[in-house]
C-alpha cells in the first residue's frame, strides 16, 4: 500500500495524541492535522473524577505532557462530516481538510437518561443541558461539579459504576450528604463480587447511602448522572463507515484501508463480537495499533487486548487487570484486609499496594498458585 503523506486525526484526547505520536514514532514525516472542538490544551480525563474533584488549584498538574508531533492543531473546531469519496473531512467553521489518512478519535459522551443526545460533542454537552443533572466527561463538567459541591449541597448520583462511585465518593470528601442509586450493586458488573463488596463496604463506611435504582428518587440539591455512555459517531453518519449503528474496525484498528479508528469511539474485535473498550489504557494500545496499520497495513501487529483499569474511591486505589468481572473470592498473593495483592484465573488486582502495571498484567496471565 502506498504511504500516506497526509494524515488527520479527529480528536485531541488520549487516542488521538497517541496516534499523532505513533505515526511519528512510526517514521511519517508527512502533514498531520489534529482537530478537536475543546479548545484547550489536552489533559487527563481519568483525573476529572478523582484528584481533580479534590484539588482546588492545581488544574495545570492535569494537563497532559507536550508532545513532539508537530502537528497543526485546530483546538476549538469540530468535525462535522466525512466525505470518503473525496477523502475530506468537513469542519465547523465552514473548512474542508483534504487527506491520505484519517485517524478517527473522537472518543464518547455520556448517555442522558431518558433520552440519549442525539446530536453533539464536546465541551458542555456532558453538564446539564437537557435536564438539571450534571454529568461528567469533560473539564468543563468537572469544573462545574466541584464549583456546585464547594457549597456542600446535598447530591444525588444515578449509576453504580466506577464513574457514578468516584463522584460519589468525591462528593463525600467535599463534606456533601451523599445518595447512590444503582441497578444492582455498585461494581458488581464491572468488577464481580469481592471487589464489589470491598469498594461498597468502604463506601458504606464512610457515609455513602446506596438505595436499588427503582426505589423512589430521594430529594437532593444536585443530581449528577453517570450511567453510561454512547460514541461520538455522529459526524460519521452520512460517510456509509457506521456498520449497524457503530464504527465497527478490524483487528488492526481499520474501517478501511485509509481510515483507522482508536479509542472510546472503535468497536474493535473481541470473543464476544465487535466492543467498545472504554478506558485509557485501551485507548493507548488501540491507537498506537491503528497509527501503524495507517502506515504499514497488514505488516502492523494486529491489537491483542489485555483489560487495565483502575479506580481511587472512599480511601482505596483498585488497580485490576485482566478478565472482568471476577468471579468468586480470590486467591491472596501478598498483604492482607485493605492492601493486597490478589490473583483470579485470567485477572489479578492490586488494592492500595503498589506494583507496577505490567508485573500485574503478567500476574493476570499465570495460573492461579
Ligand atoms: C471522568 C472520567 C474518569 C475516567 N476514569 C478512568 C479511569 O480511572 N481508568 C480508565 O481506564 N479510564 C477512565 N476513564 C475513561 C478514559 O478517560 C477514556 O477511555 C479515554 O479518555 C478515551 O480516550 P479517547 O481519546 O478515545 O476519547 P476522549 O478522551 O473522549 O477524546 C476524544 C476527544 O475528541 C473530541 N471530539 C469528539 N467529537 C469530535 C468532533 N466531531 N470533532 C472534533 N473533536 C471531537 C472530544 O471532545 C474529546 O476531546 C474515565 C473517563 C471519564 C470521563
Amino acid at each position: 500500500m502506498s504511504r500516506p503523506r497526509r494524515v488527520v486525526v479527529v480528536g485531541h484526547g488520549i487516542a488521538g495524541l497517541t496516534a499523532a505520536d505513533t505515526l511519528r514514532a512510526e517514521g511519517f514525516d508527512g502533514e498531520l492535522t489534529i482537530v478537536g472542538d475543546e479548545p484547550r490544551p489536552a489533559y487527563s480525563r481519568p483525573a476529572l473524577s478523582k484528584a481533580l474533584l479534590r484539588d482546588i488549584d492545581d488544574l495545570a498538574s492535569h494537563t497532559l505532557p507536550p508532545s513532539d508531533h508537530g502537528a497543526v492543531e485546530l483546538l476549538g473546531v469540530r468535525a462535522t462530516a466525512l466525505d470518503v469519496g473525496r477523502r475530506r473531512v468537513v469542519l465547523d467553521d465552514g473548512e474542508t481538510l483534504p487527506y491520505d489518512g484519517l485517524v478517527v478519535a473522537s472518543g464518547c459522551r455520556p448517555r442522558r437518561l431518558g433520552a440519549e443526545a442525539a446530536t453533539g460533542t464536546g465541551p458542555g454537552t456532558g453538564a446539564g443541558r437537557r435536564d438539571d443533572a450534571l454529568a461528567l466527561r469533560n473539564l468543563d463538567d468537572a469544573l462545574a461539579l466541584r464549583e456546585r459541591i464547594a457549597s456542600r449541597p446535598s447530591v444525588l448520583v444515578i449509576g453504580g459504576g466506577p464513574l457514578g462511585m468516584e463522584i460519589a465518593s468525591g462528593c463525600l470528601d467535599a463534606g456533601c450528604d451523599t445518595t447512590l442509586m444503582s441497578l444492582g450493586p455498585p461494581l458488581l458488573d464491572q468488577l464481580g463480587r469481592w471487589l464489589s463488596d470491598l469498594l461498597v463496604d468502604a463506601a458504606r463506611a464512610r457515609g455513602l447511602r446506596i438505595l436499588p435504582a427503582d426505589a423512589p428518587r430521594p430529594p437532593a440539591d444536585l443530581v449528577v448522572t453517570a450511567v453510561g455512555d454512547v460514541p461520538n459517531d455522529a459526524w460519521l453518519g452520512s460517510s456509509g463507515l457506521l456498520g449497524g449503528g457503530r464504527l465497527v474496525v478490524d483487528s488492526r484498528g481499520r474501517v478501511r484501508q485509509d481510515v483507522v479508528a482508536a479509542g472510546d469511539v472503535a468497536a474493535f474485535p473481541s470473543t464476544d463480537g465487535p466492543r467498545r473498550t472504554p478506558l485509557w489504557t485501551s485507548a493507548i494500545e488501540q491507537a498506537r495499533v491503528a497509527a501503524a496499520a495507517l502506515l504499514r497495513g497488514d505488516d502492523a501487529v494486529p491489537y491483542r487486548a489485555r483489560p487495565y483499569f483502575w479506580t481511587e474511591q472512599f480511601g482505596l486505589s483498585v488497580k485490576a487487570a485482566g478478565v472482568m468481572p471476577a468471579a468468586g473470592d480470590p486467591v491472596v498473593v501478598d498483604g492482607t484486609g485493605d492492601a493486597c495483592l490478589v490473583q483470579w484465573p485470567g485477572a489479578a488486582a492490586a488494592v492500595n499496594y503498589r506494583i507496577p502495571v505490567p508485573r500485574l498484567r503478567r500476574l493476570c496471565e499465570t495460573a492461579v498458585a
